[in-house]
């Protein structure tokens, strides 16, 4: 270990401070990849750690276009108008369209973006994941070292992308549109089972009386729910918005407090972010243990002769797999460290 490895981050300082600029460049270096950027980035959020700074982590997802940044936007703005600093993880929805424009979506929540205490940080590099990623969670992690009171993560719902984020939030809340039938609108139950608050959007004109039935729709549907240890009661809950009409928000905002507070009271807040803990740990071991599988030529190259012989009927696909097993445990004993 030299000095340079003794003294602290650069960003350490910035960051604690709040300066939002460093704090970009926080989150470039946990999102990126390069084996010297991850070393500074693992120790700069252990010195982060511990700083006691802790916000409301609020998940938030939904398909495009049932108006996730328009929310963003009038709900940000409510809360910064009350003197909150607000951070929004957000998704891209460029890079989810055309695959990557290098001059995103500006006209994406541009009064908030705007806002002195706001901060809003676009993912366009994982949309294949809905805008979220294990590396998602560090930057919650940096917002909250910043002192923003509530971090806003968002994301489109792809795949595994909700679940990571409730993994990773205090709060998960799904924003629905109104149903035009009297289905629900092909929910997966496993959402609805994460899901703290059921926002139905567009609550206005047209299409309240539409809201105002899809919410007692899904009202009716929580309440099939197993009863969760965590929740009070009234939770979950299903409840009408209208992002544009700037309309319940306040209210919802009450409830998400509530429903914190409770938490924190009856101890499952903590015992919630322990778990979360936990959690990524092991995702990191299991992350780590697959690189060791995908980084090293000698391994791809021993995984790629296997599987020709398994694929040549010359091994059976678990007697193949045990060889390789056994040859990634001599072969993270031989190697040296990274
Ligand atoms: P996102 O793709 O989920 O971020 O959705 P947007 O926020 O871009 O909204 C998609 C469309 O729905 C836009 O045309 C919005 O103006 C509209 N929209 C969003 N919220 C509301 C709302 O509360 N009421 C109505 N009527 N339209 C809305």
């Amino acid at each position: 270990m030299n000095d340079a490895d003794l003294a602290p981050d650069p960003l350490l300082e910035p960051v604690l401070q709040g300066q939002r600029r460093s704090l970009a460049r926080a989150i470039t270096l946990v999102e990126s990849t390069r084996p010297d950027h991850r070393r500074r980035a693992t120790a700069l959020l252990e010195a982060l750690r511990g700083h006691g700074r802790e916000s409301l982590r609020i998940g938030l997802s939904g398909t495009p276009g049932v108006g996730k940044s328009t929310f963003i936007e009038a709900f940000g703005l409510m809360l910064t108008g009350q003197g909150l600093r607000v951070a929004v993880l957000a998704v891209d929805p460029s890079s989810t369209r055309s695959g990557g424009s290098i001059l995103g979506d500006k006209t994406r929540m541009e009064r908030l973006s705007r806002d002195p205490l706001a901060f809003i940080r676009p993912s366009p590099s994982l949309s294949h994941l809905g805008g979220v990623s294990r590396r998602t969670r560090e930057a919650v992690a940096l917002c909250e070292a910043a002192g923003f009171d509530v971090v806003l993560i968002e994301t489109v719902g792809v795949g595994q992308s909700e679940t990571m984020v409730a993994e990773m939030c205090d709060l998960f809340t799904l924003l629905m549109a109104p149903a035009g039938g009297d289905e629900l609108q092909g929910v997966k139950r496993g959402i609805m089972e994460i899901a703290d608050l059921i926002l139905v959007n567009k609550a206005d004109g047209d299409l309240k009386p539409a809201a105002s039935r899809t919410v007692a729709d899904y009202a009716g549907a929580l309440r099939l729910l197993r009863k969760r240890a965590q929740d009070p009661e009234g939770f979950p809950k299903a409840l009408p918005v209208s992002a544009l009409a700037e309309e319940g928000l306040a209210g919802a905002w009450a409830d998400m407090q509530q429903l914190a507070e409770w938490r924190r009271a009856e101890g499952h807040w903590a015992k919630r972010r322990a778990a979360q803990a936990t959690h990524w740990f092991e995702e990191e071991v299991r992350s780590g243990l697959l690189a060791q599988l995908t980084d090293n030529p000698r391994a791809r190259g021993e995984m790629a002769a296997l599987a020709a012989q398994v694929s040549e009927g010359q091994q059976s696909p678990d007697a193949a797999a045990a060889l390789m097993l056994a040859y990634l445990r001599g072969e993270s004993l031989d190697s040296p460290p990274q």
